[in-house]
């Protein structure tokens, strides 16, 4: 069949590689502390229980800590909703998306403000509102968020198995939550605008294209535990093995999780080391204006920072950790 058969790898050996960040930054964010108060981290979690996705069941920790960790530099009010969507989207795809729970005409009734909601749409809109409260459109962010949902929903009908790196990772983007960083990453300067023009740029573009890379597979990397009994080709560790073993007669020696493991590192770190030589094409490209320039600096570096944030999530958050 065309499933990923873990059966196959059952004998495997390996252990996640530690990535290494390969871009100099100046930061404070640090693996054993998130970047928030307690006071947002305790909300959080109370927002969670009260929210009861999970019926009575008490929910003890959050669920992982990306938001704190990849929007760091956004002021606390926007991070509180921020928190809120991404969760809420997370368990919508767990609980709903992935089972298949669902139909076209649900959706298209949760991302619609006038229909009749079951709790799922309730507290989507009540999380929405507090975006509006903020100055940042409800409806802007229910596009955001619908698009996304969709995306998720047409990569199910894809299987990668004998996808190309290209092919594997475009798809990957458009799942992995990499749009929605990059369309609320500036949500606080309402700069949108400009920014939509900078984005275009080449340089910015392949910048993003090689970050949103490594941010997704980081997550190939430190979700593989958790996925690794699944059938789908969800994951390039799985996709690796699987092109790595193809011609092979089984068994297969043990360390070819390894090896696919290994080969992610280094393609996460190459990517590092270019998205660092593209920032600094980007910065002394002479074609920008001074407003253009101060933004391109801004953009630079919360790209990068939230880069590094993503490799602390997976190193901090109980999500990952409980799963090993
Ligand atoms: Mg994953």
């Amino acid at each position: 069949m065309d499933s990923w058969d873990y059966k196959l790898y059952s004998n495997q050996l390996y252990k996640v590689p530690d990535v290494v960040f390969k871009i100099e930054i100046n930061t404070s964010l640090c693996a054993d502390k998130l970047p928030i108060s307690d006071e947002i981290e305790n909300n959080h979690l109370k927002w969670l229980n009260d929210s009861k996705f999970y019926g009575d069941v008490p929910v003890t920790n959050t669920l992982n800590s990306l938001v704190p960790y990849i929007y760091s530099f956004l002021p606390e009010k926007y991070i509180i909703p921020m928190y809120r969507v991404v969760d809420w989207v997370t368990i919508f795809d767990d609980l709903v998306l992935e089972n298949k729970n669902y139909t076209p005409e649900y959706l298209e009734s949760i991302f619609n403000r006038n229909a009749i909601h079951d709790h799922f749409g309730k507290s989507y809109w009540k999380i929405l509102d507090e975006f509006d409260n903020i100055d940042v459109p409800r409806e802007l962010m229910n596009d955001i968020m619908r698009k996304y949902v969709k995306s998720i929903i047409k990569s199910f009908s894809v299987n990668l198995r004998d996808s190309t790196f290209n092919e594997y990772f475009k798809i990957r983007r458009k799942t992995s939550g990499s749009k929605v960083f990059l369309s609320t990453f500036l949500l606080d300067l309402k700069c949108n605008n400009i920014a939509s023009t900078i984005m275009v740029n080449p340089l910015v573009e392949r910048l993003c294209i090689l970050i949103s890379n490594c941010n997704s597979l980081l997550n190939d990397l430190y979700s593989f535990v958790k996925e690794f009994q699944s059938e789908e080709y969800d994951n390039y560790v799985k996709v690796l093995c699987y092109q790595l073993t193809k011609d092979l007669t089984y068994p297969y020696t043990t360390d070819i999780i390894q090896t696919s493991m290994n080969k992610i590192k280094d393609i996460i770190e190459s990517s590092y080391e270019e998205a660092a030589e593209i920032g600094e094409l980007i910065k002394n490209h002479s074609e920008w204006n001074q407003e253009e320039h101060t933004i391109l600096e801004i953009i630079l570096k919360r790209i990068y920072e939230s880069a590094y944030g993503h490799i602390l999530t997976y190193k901090n958050t109980f999500r990952y950790i409980s799963n090993h």
